[in-house]
């Protein structure tokens, strides 16, 4: 777990490209929720092909951001510094657009505006917003990963059990589909739901929200965290 207090806020990470930039996010997603760090995972949600992913993690290997061998890749300590700075951006430039973009576009439109901000822009940013602790998905901010520990996954659910959607978790942010599907059905944090219909043979679980069921995939449905309500 990391202390927001210690985390380096002053990491430069301006000699990064915005390419090495979105690497570093996705990496810095998969390690700290101990999921290996697959080449052709990243493949899949940076949509290149798996010979571009093994010449950039090279080129981060080489510039030490992480470290590739045996026990697979892993962020170096200026990688975790630096994939800190990025995120911290990238969910304050989410927020920034919250009352301006549809809340499925949030996610897409801050990939392309936090490569740009300073860090002087960004403090004065997370003032205003008020330090939250989570980004408009629900996606803990680095150092505020406790706030979300308790929250467990929608595949997890039984019949009849109510819950508070509180989080998409940020590999779910990657799928545009995915993200329109659940606004249009209002599958947003902090909204209520009761799960109507488990069909473990289907791979499916469905639940009602606002009256009307919405039917998830247990694929999508694990990238959608909630809270237990009595
Ligand atoms: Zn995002
Ligand atoms: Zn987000």
């Amino acid at each position: 777990m990391t202390d927001p207090t210690t985390i380096d806020k002053n990491t430069d990470i301006s000699d990064l490209s915005a390419t090495i930039q979105d690497y570093l996010s996705l990496i810095y997603v998969m390690e700290r929720d101990e999921e290996p760090i697959v080449g052709a995972k990243l493949a899949e949600l940076l949509e290149v092909t798996p010979p571009t992913v093994a010449n950039t993690l090279k080129r981060m290997t080489r510039d030490g951001l992480i470290t590739m061998d045996k026990k697979g890749t892993h962020l170096t300590e200026r990688g975790w510094d630096a994939a800190r700075v990025v995120m911290r951006r990238h969910m304050l430039m989410e927020w920034m657009m919250v009352k301006t973009l549809p809340w499925s576009k949030l996610h897409e439109e801050a990939h392309q505006l936090e490569h740009a901000i300073s860090s002087m822009a960004e403090e004065a940013l997370d003032e205003q917003l008020g330090n939250p602790k989570t980004c408009p998905h629900g996606n803990p901010l680095p150092g505020f990963e406790d706030v979300v520990k308790d929250w467990i996954p929608l595949s997890e659910l039984e019949v009849g059990q109510k819950v508070i959607i509180r989080r998409i978790h940020e590999l779910a942010e990657e799928n545009a589909p995915l993200l329109s599907f659940l606004a249009e059905n209002k599958v947003l944090p902090n909204t209520e739901a009761t799960v109507s219909e488990v069909l473990s043979f289907n791979e499916t679980i469905t639940i009602e929200v606002n009256g009307q069921p919405v039917s998830l995939g247990n694929i999508s449905a694990q990238y959608i965290f909630v809270e237990l309500r009595d």
